[in-house]
């Protein structure tokens, strides 16, 4: 029999393991925030690994976001070498998940087995691909023991909250470096038959206009900082909105209506904050000398960060030749430029000749509307050769009762294997 069906066959003969496994993930909370229980998922992580051969390291993110002696910022890098020298290949998953939320039928941290899909907090988004890629290499190792290069599979902190705990703390200590890996494998739930090329930029900032405080009932005799925003915000629908719309990106991404700049307006505040839940007294009358939005600009391949922020700085000027008074700040909170790697990239075609031998159809290529780990693979261990691809509906990640399909685990989990016999099965 090819090796590659007895990999198959493998696979399928872990169903059950698989199921238990993913299980056994979602009934640890790795709620973030705050990032709780994440050493003891690193823990679980690296007993299964080290009784598959691998060889394992916990590392602590001190001093990042959010790491405290309470909410410690855990992270699992697990290394199986091969026989010989050769490429490395990287799996690497987040383990938080966000909040529960509301709505749900099913135990979030239960992990119930109904009509051959696992539900829980995770189970999509992102649990079910860390454990089809566990399954994946033990198998592999199973049908392939005599192999070159080595595996590598990490399960890291904080991608929920922008990764400075996990991928990016590893990133700038060489752990995706070009010398050390040579194929980074990310399962996050883009479609068993979707490969995932990158995501589009982000440029969050904060504009402040302001004012001057003065007797609500004597408005005249200060100046309304929340109507100078009014007059950002009538601006920007007047002509930024529609110039974004027109704003067309040959970035392949999903959903459609994600395929040209977009900005959301996160936040807004102005005046008084409104007290404390428990006061009951009304508040006193000021006219505003402070607003505040916050915006969340999703930029294209095609779009310079420098034009980004030019556009807003550019809207801001305009109100500002049309107003009398109008003072305003601009201040950047976070940026994350976009990334996609090329199609021709060796991951890419070995993952799309895995999804066409297992699925019976070529793969879709597409790029997510969002940031994910891959940024700080790119940005900081300068490492291309990386992609997304794991089970799992991604419409269902953060929602209620989500779940992931074990067939859909499978499949991937095959995928993922025949992508090992690929890069290491070689004399
Ligand atoms: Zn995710």
């Amino acid at each position: 029999m090819p090796l590659s069906d007895r990999l198959n066959t493998e696979i399928d003969a872990r169903r059950e393991d698989l199921i238990a496994l993913t299980q056994d993930l979602l009934r640890i909370p790795t709620l973030n925030p705050p990032g709780e229980n994440y050493l003891e998922i690193c823990e679980y992580i690296s007993n299964r690994l080290r009784d598959a051969g691998f060889t394992v390291e916990l590392i602590r993110a001190h001093g990042t976001p959010g790491d405290s002696e309470k909410y410690p910022r855990w992270n699992v890098v697990a290394r199986r070498e091969g026989n010989r020298p050769g490429e490395c290949v990287h799996f690497n998953s987040h383990i938080d998940v966000v909040d529960v939320g509301h709505g749900w039928t099913k135990d979030p941290f239960g992990g119930e087995l109904i009509d051959g899909k696992i539900y829980g907090r995770g189970a999509c988004d992102m649990k079910g691909g860390l454990a089809a890629s566990i399954v994946a290499a033990e198998a592999f190792l199973a049908v392939c023991p005599d192999f070159s290069g080595s595996i590598e599979i990490s399960g890291t902190a904080d991608e929920e909250s922008g990764g400075y705990g996990g991928v990016a703390y590893l990133a700038e200590r060489g752990y995706f470096s070009p010398e050390r890996v040579q194929h980074v494998i990310i399962p996050e739930p883009l479609n068993k038959d979707r490969i995932c090329l990158g995501h589009r930029g982000v440029w969050w900032a904060e504009i402040e206009t302001h004012g001057e405080i003065a007797h609500g009932s004597m408005p005249f005799l200060g100046d309304c900082a929340v109507r100078h925003m009014g007059a950002v915000l009538e601006e920007m629908e007047e002509n930024l909105f529609p110039a974004l719309a027109q704003k067309r990106t040959d970035m392949p991404v999903v959903p459609e209506g994600a395929r040209q700049s977009t900005l959301n307006i996160n936040s807004i505040h102005g005046g008084q904050s409104e007290g404390d839940e428990d006061f009951t007294g009304l508040p006193s009358p000021c006219v505003p000398d402070s607003c505040r939005v916050v915006i969340d600009r999703r930029f294209l391949l095609e779009e310079k960060i420098e034009d980004v922020q030019a556009e807003i700085k550019d809207i801001l000027e305009d109100v500002e030749k049309k107003r009398e008074n109008f003072r305003y700040d601009l201040k950047e909170l976070h940026r994350v430029l976009p990334t996609m790697t090329d199609k021709d990239a060796p991951v890419v075609k070995t993952v799309a000749k895995a999804i066409a031998q297992t699925m019976g159809k070529e793969a879709e290529y597409v790029v997510s509307p969002g940031t994910y780990d891959q940024k700080h693979i790119d940005r900081i261990g300068k490492l291309k050769n990386c992609i997304a691809y794991g089970p799992g509906i991604l419409d269902l990640a953060h929602k209620p009762d989500e779940y992931v399909g074990v067939e859909d685990m499978l499949d991937s989990a095959k995928v993922m294997g025949l992508s090992l016999l690929e890069l290491l099965a070689k004399p």
